[in-house]
């Protein structure tokens, strides 16, 4: 029996669904047959937690999901992820909940930022993202510096994420206009794109990019994974 993951979704499900989707998948080439690491997700109401977002009210939104972290903790998970870059935010309080790992998204990007020898990096992501502080310092832990896009870049990013890749919706037209604010970030001196809205990697993949991606979802699915299986297998993740 392999550990089991806990997955604090719903932020929105559209990259939920990915994270399951890529949980499996990776499970399945790194295991091969028909073994699958376990996992549970736990489905926050979006609407609940975009007002809270909205409304500033992030001492109530830290203790819904440090709440989400417990059951999903007390239903069996042996680590904990937030398949969401902006609620990272509160992240301090879900640790602290936690008496199991939580798998930290914006350190796990960052260090693989930090793996590829990328200095400065672009960031997109949530405006909350782009332009609070906790994303920005947190990757500077890691020795990464943070570029985010200028205005009107900003707007259009998080425009695309709350009116379409948050309701399921995902077009050319966006694609292009990303693609057109990475440019603009590459010309700052962005040496790759962090894609930091677990929502992005349905819009954005390598192709379609001016710079390499650092697809956060991707990301914290394989450091996952990777702490999963050394949690039940050892260091040597070779399968039974
Ligand atoms: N999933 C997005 C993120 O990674 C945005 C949704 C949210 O506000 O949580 O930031």
């Amino acid at each position: 029996m392999t550990a089991t993951i806990g997955l604090i979704g719903g932020m929105a499900w559209d990259s939920s669904a990915e994270y399951y989707r890529l949980l499996n998948t990776g499970s399945r080439r790194r295991l091969g047959g028909h073994r699958t690491v376990r996992s549970l997700l736990l489905t926050e109401d979006f609407a609940e937690i975009e007002a809270l977002q909205r409304a500033g009210d992030w001492d109530r939104a830290s203790e819904l999901l440090a709440a989400d972290a417990r059951t999903l903790q007390d239903a069996g998970a042996d680590l904990v992820l937030l398949c969401t870059n902006t609620m990272h935010r509160v992240a301090g309080a879900i640790e602290a909940a936690l008496d199991v790992p939580f798998v930290h998204l914006i350190d796990a990007t960052a260090e693989a930022a930090a793996e590829a020898g990328t200095a400065t990096v672009g960031l997109l992501g949530s405006r909350f993202t782009m332009e609070m502080d906790f994303y920005r310092d947190r990757m500077l832990r890691h020795g990464v510096n943070v570029l985010v896009p200028d205005e009107p870049g900003r707007t259009t990013v998080d425009d695309v994420i709350y009116r379409e890749l948050t309701q399921g919706i995902v077009t050319d037209a966006s694609r292009r206009a990303y693609a057109g604010v990475i440019a603009g970030l590459a010309e700052r001196g962005a040496e790759a794109v962090v894609l930091g809205c677990t929502e992005i990697t349905l819009l954005i993949g390598p192709d379609d990019s001016p710079l390499p991606v650092l697809d956060s979802t991707r990301i914290h699915v394989e450091r996952a994974l990777d702490m999963a299986l050394d949690m039940a297998l050892g260091p040597a993740k070779a399968p039974a």
